[in-house]
C-alpha cells in the first residue's frame, strides 16, 4: 500500500499517475462537452458517505477516485470552446512550471525563506510592467486575483490619501479619521465594492458616475472633487469590454491629488498589443493597476497582480514584523505587498507564461481573440441576430429575440456541450454573453461555434411560434 504521507521514490507512483490523468483530462477537451457531466455531477451530489473512515485510503486510490468522481463533473473552463465569463486557459508551460513550484512547495512570503522563487517573481513583476508599459518604479505583489489585488491597491491608497492629512490608517484605524471620497461607475465591477467594503471605505459610500451606452465612464460628469478621494476606473468592461476614458479622467482629476485606480483584470492586456492599444492609453498615469494573470495571460487559477506606483504606501500598509521572521533583507519580500504572509509561489507560473510568450506572444493572443470575437459577432449578424455591444474588445453581447427565448436558447446552447456561454442582463436587455480569452482556441472553433449557435437558435425559433397559443407573434 502506498502509505499517503510517504515521500520516498519508491511511493512517487502517485505522482505518475497524476501526471496520466491530467494528460488525458486535457486531450479530451477538444472533444468532450464542454459542460459538466449531469450525471457525474449527480452522482457527486447524490454521495452519502458523510463520515470520514477511520483507517486510510492507498494514495493512488485516492487519486483514481479524485479523477472519476471529479474530472467528468468539471467544466472545460481550460478548452477551446469555453466562453463563460472572462476565464482563460492555461498555457502547457504555465502549468508545467505551476506543477514544479508545488513540488518546491515553497513559501515564498519572505526572501530568505525562499530566495530562488522570490528572485524570479521579481523578474516576472519586472517583465509585466513591461509588457503593460507602465512606470518601472512601481511595486507589485502576485495575488490570487484581481478581487485581492483591489484590496491591496486600495489599502495603499487608502494609506497614501490619509497619510496626507496627518492620518496613519494602518496604525490608528479608519474611525475618527478625514473623510475620504470614493468615486466609481455605475459599471464597476463587484469585487471592487467588495474590496471598499473590507477596507472600511464602504460599499455604498460612494459617488457613481454614469456610464455610456458601452458602459464607459462619462468623464464630463465628474463632480469637481476636494479633500483626499480615491477614483476608480474600468478597462474592460465585463460585459462588453470597453474601457473607461482613463487620460482623460485623470487630466480631469490630476491637479486635486486624488489618487486613480484601474481595474484592469483583462482589458489592460490590450496594452501589450498594436491594435488595441488605443483603448488604454494613458492609463500608465494612474496611481494603481489590479490586474488577473488567470485570464489573458493563460496561467492556471489563481494568480492576479497588484501593481502599485507609491511602492512605500503600498510595503507600509501591507508589511509585517515579529521576533521569529527573518525579515531583515537588501531584497524585496513578496509578503510586503500582498496581504498573505505564507504564499505558495505564484509568480512562477507568471514567469514560465512570459518567458515562453515574449512580448510578442502575449500581443499575439490578445489580438487573436479580440479578431476571433469580431468573427463570432460578425456570424451572429450574418445571421440575423443582433449584437449589442460594439465589439472592441474580445466581449460580445448576442440578442435572440425576447429575453425569455434568449435565456432559453443560451440554456440549449450549454446542454448541447459544443461549446459554453453565459447570459446576462445588458442595459435592459437579455443576452448571451460571450468572451474570447483562450490561447487554445482557434478560428475554426469560432466557426464550430457559430454554426452550432444558429442551428440551436434556429431550433429553438420554431417551437416558440408554435407555442404562441395567444395568437401574440414571438419575435
Ligand atoms: C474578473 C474580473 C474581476 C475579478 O477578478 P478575480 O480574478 O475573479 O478576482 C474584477 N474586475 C473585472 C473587470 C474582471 O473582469
Amino acid at each position: 500500500m502506498t502509505d499517503c504521507s510517504s515521500n520516498v521514490p519508491a511511493e512517487h507512483a502517485v505522482l505518475e499517475d497524476a501526471l496520466e490523468y491530467s494528460l488525458r483530462y486535457l486531450s479530451a477537451l477538444p472533444t468532450r462537452s464542454v459542460a459538466p457531466d449531469v450525471a457525474a455531477v449527480d452522482r457527486l451530489a447524490r454521495r452519502a458517505n458523510p463520515q470520514l473512515q477511520s483507517s486510510g485510503v492507498n494514495a493512488r486510490d485516492v487519486l483514481r477516485e479524485i479523477d472519476d468522481l471529479a474530472s467528468p463533473a468539471t467544466m472545460a473552463m481550460t478548452g477551446p470552446r469555453f466562453f463563460g465569463f472572462v476565464i482563460g486557459g492555461t498555457l502547457p508551460v504555465a502549468m508545467a512550471a505551476h506543477w514544479l513550484a508545488t513540488a518546491w512547495d515553497q513559501n515564498v512570503g519572505l526572501y530568505r525563506w525562499s530566495p530562488g522563487p522570490a528572485h524570479l517573481e521579481a523578474e516576472a513583476l519586472r517583465w509585466l510592467l513591461q509588457v503593460l508599459r507602465l512606470p518601472a518604479e512601481c511595486a507589485g505583489g502576485f495575488t490570487t486575483g484581481t478581487a485581492v489585488a483591489h484590496v491591496v491597491c486600495l489599502a495603499a491608497a487608502r494609506r497614501a490619501m490619509l497619510a496626507r492629512e496627518g492620518w496613519d490608517v494602518d496604525e490608528d484605524g479608519l474611525a475618527g479619521s478625514p473623510p475620504i471620497t470614493v468615486v466609481v461607475s455605475e459599471e464597476s465591477h463587484p469585487t471592487l465594492f467588495k474590496a471598499l467594503g473590507v477596507l472600511g471605505l464602504g460599499r455604498r459610500r460612494v459617488v457613481a458616475i454614469p456610464t455610456d451606452s458601452q458602459g464607459r465612464m462619462n468623464a464630463s460628469a465628474m463632480p469637481r472633487l476636494t479633500g483626499p478621494v480615491i477614483l476608480c476606473t474600468q478597462v474592460g468592461n465585463v460585459n462588453t469590454g470597453s474601457c473607461d476614458p482613463v487620460a482623460d479622467i485623470i487630466d480631469r482629476v490630476r491637479s486635486s491629488g486624488t489618487w486613480v485606480h484601474v481595474d484592469g483584470a483583462f482589458g489592460l492586456w490590450a496594452r501589450a498589443t498594436r491594435a488595441h492599444a488605443h483603448l488604454v492609453e494613458g492609463v500608465d498615469a494612474a496611481d494603481s493597476w489590479a490586474i488577473d494573470a488567470h485570464k489573458w495571460l493563460n496561467v492556471p487559477y489563481d494568480t492576479g497582480v497588484a501593481i502599485v506606483r507609491d511602492g512605500d504606501a503600498s510595503r507600509r500598509s501591507m508589511s509585517i514584523g515579529a521576533s521569529y521572521l527573518p525579515t531583515d533583507s537588501a531584497f524585496r519580500n513578496p509578503s510586503d505587498y500582498v496581504l498573505e504572509l505564507g504564499r505558495r509561489a505564484r509568480g512562477v507560473d507568471v514567469w514560465a507564461a512570459l518567458r515562453c510568450l515574449g512580448t510578442e506572444g502575449v500581443a499575439r493572443i490578445v489580438e487573436q481573440n479580440c479578431r476571433q470575437a469580431e468573427r463570432l459577432a460578425e456570424g451572429m449578424r450574418a445571421a440575423g441576430y443582433e449584437v449589442l455591444n460594439d465589439v472592441v474588445l474580445n466581449q460580445v453581447l448576442v440578442k435572440f429575440g425576447d429575453p425569455e427565448r434568449t435565456r432559453r436558447i443560451v440554456r440549449a446552447i450549454q446542454a448541447d456541450g459544443t461549446l459554453w456561454a453565459g447570459d446576462t442582463e445588458w442595459q435592459g436587455q437579455t443576452a448571451m454573453r460571450v468572451s474570447v480569452c483562450s490561447h487554445a482556441t482557434t478560428d475554426a472553433d469560432i466557426d464550430r461555434s457559430i454554426a452550432t449557435i444558429v442551428q440551436i437558435a434556429a431550433e429553438e425559433h420554431g417551437p416558440v411560434r408554435y407555442n404562441a397559443g395567444n395568437g401574440s407573434p414571438n419575435v
